[in-house]
């Protein structure tokens, strides 16, 4: 730390210290961090001040698993879509992508988190076919300016979903069939090459935003991909994330392609490590869960997604009782319909309650808390951030106390946790800046954003007008096929 580099004292706030409690302290802030908590609002000389009275003050929202694509995507998913009807649409929703497109739907994502209380995400980002370096740095870049921490992790796959889910192909008729069989994505080695030519080549200082690496579903990976996956992880100290038993179906189909679990085949493949971590989680058994909290590697709950899409819901206490790192994302503004940190918290607590079991295995508001910060940091691979303490990033959300969720105030945690939803959300910082303010991100034009993303979609949904057609076809045979092939899964 520069010993020169500008003080800053946010004095007047009641604040969240080590997520365990609230007081009336202030925050002295130097080189992005935090470096003194300050009894009362008396700082030192000479320092800028700013004025926090009114405010509750708590770490900034990370968000462990999201896709910035799905920010152009938005309003594309039919209200009956699942996972795999939703796969089998992906080229129509995002097909015929510039690196420009991706740029505009990550600076649109990174607007709607930071106004929605993220301060940090990881982003598992496609492009369609494969990756280009110019699209993964588009995204890294889109990131930098809107002065968010993220991971940039390419979603790769070698297999479509055809190619993926045994039997599926048959279900079709021929002549379909032949047209879907034809479909395919390059081979893994290609794509990697580029991911790792992009990551030699990183555009943006390393400090905020990182490379990672996304193999989307492990069921649309080959295995020698997957390995090849980790093993560039561990040379490259880049953190891997997947899909993982997001629905009934992905585990069904691990057991006909592997004959085990999901997480069983990549473990027997070496792909678990404390790297890694896996989206959803919804069905883990118990065994799965102590293997991954053997290898220390870390589930992201995506509540409301899971609900849009009928996966299920994720046995959270389960895995936090086995010891898996759990954090907390909202999965992308496509299939959760928007990026709201404050709901996946309060959804992480209540759904805990829904099948009325002992109160005993509730999720506490303290404990979604820490995942939705400290949890998620750790799986983005980040020290020292989500958490307010000295040492500790000044990644900052400052809410408002006069307004209706805290009047009057009683319980703070209880009342940010069960009733916040971002509309007392007056300003955030990330590393010291701050990024939003009088309702606006001051790091982006959002004008100019809408603007840009009106005529971008107008233009990609008629691009993509044939693939549509062709997925919206296609969808009512993959929903029927997956709900038979589990059906018949339960009865055997
Ligand atoms: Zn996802």
């Amino acid at each position: 730390m520069s010993m020169n580099a500008p003080r800053t004292l946010i004095s007047g706030g009641l604040v969240l210290v080590d997520n365990a409690r609230f007081a009336p302290v202030s925050l002295l802030i130097q080189d992005g961090r935090i470096t003194e908590l300050v009894d009362g609002d008396d700082g030192p000389e000479g320092v800028q001040v700013i004025d926090a009275t009114g405010r509750i003050i708590i770490p900034g929202l990370v968000n462990g698993h999201t896709h910035s694509h799905g920010a152009l995507g938005r309003g594309g998913v039919p209200d009956d879509a699942t996972l795999e009807t939703f796969l089998a649409g992906s080229p129509a929703l995002n097909g015929q992508r510039s690196a420009d497109d991706l740029r505009l739907s990550a600076e649109l994502s990174a607007a709607e988190m930071i106004r929605k209380g993220c301060t940090a995400c990881f982003d598992l980002s496609v492009e369609l076919p494969g990756p280009s370096v110019a699209g993964i740095h588009a995204v890294a870049e889109a990131y930098h300016a809107a002065g968010m921490r993220a991971v940039v992790a390419p979603m790769i796959s070698d297999r479509t979903i055809y190619q993926a889910l045994p039997g599926l192909l048959a279900a079709f008729p021929p002549d379909t069939r032949s047209a879907l069989a034809a479909m395919t994505l390059p081979p893994w080695r290609e794509t990697l090459a580029i991911c790792k030519a992009a990551f030699d080549a990183w555009p943006v200082p390393m400090d905020r935003v990182r490379p990672g690496i996304g193999p989307a579903i492990p069921l649309h990976c080959s295995d020698d991909f997957l390995t090849a996956c980790a093993q560039l992880a561990e040379a490259s100290d880049l953190r891997l994330q997947t899909h993982l038993a997001e629905t009934r179906m992905q585990q069904v189909a691990a057991m006909q392609r592997y004959g085990t679990t999901l997480t069983a085949h990549l473990d027997s493949l070496g792909v678990l490590s404390a790297r890694f971590s896996g989206a959803h989680g919804v069905w883990l058994s118990a065994d799965e869960a102590a293997c991954l909290a053997g290898q220390g590697a870390g589930i992201v709950h995506n509540p409301l997604s899971n609900l849009r899409l009928g996966s299920g819901t994720a046995p959270l206490r389960a895995l936090a009782d086995a010891g898996v790192t759990l954090g907390v994302g909202t999965d992308a503004s496509n299939t959760s319909d928007g990026q709201n940190m404050f709901e996946a918290l309060r959804l992480a607590c209540t759904l805990s309650r829904a099948k009325a079991d002992d109160p005993g295995t509730w999720i506490t508001a303290l404990e979604a808390f820490r995942m939705a910060t400290e949890g998620s940091a750790r799986i983005l691979g980040l020290t020292r951030v989500g958490r307010i303490a000295p040492g500790w990033a000044a990644d900052l959300l400052f809410l408002d106390r006069d307004y209706c969720h805290y009047v009057p105030l009683r319980d703070v945690l209880t009342q940010v946790v069960f009733a916040e939803n971002g509309a007392a959300l007056r300003e955030v910082m990330i590393a010291g800046r701050m990024v939003f303010s009088d309702n606006r991100v001051l790091t982006l034009d959002e004008a100019a954003l809408a603007s840009r993303a009106r005529a971008a979609a107008a233009w990609l949904d008629a691009a993509n007008t044939e693939t549509r057609v062709m997925a919206e076809a296609a969808a009512t045979i993959v929903r029927s096929f997956c709900h038979a092939a589990c059906t018949s899964a339960s009865r055997s």
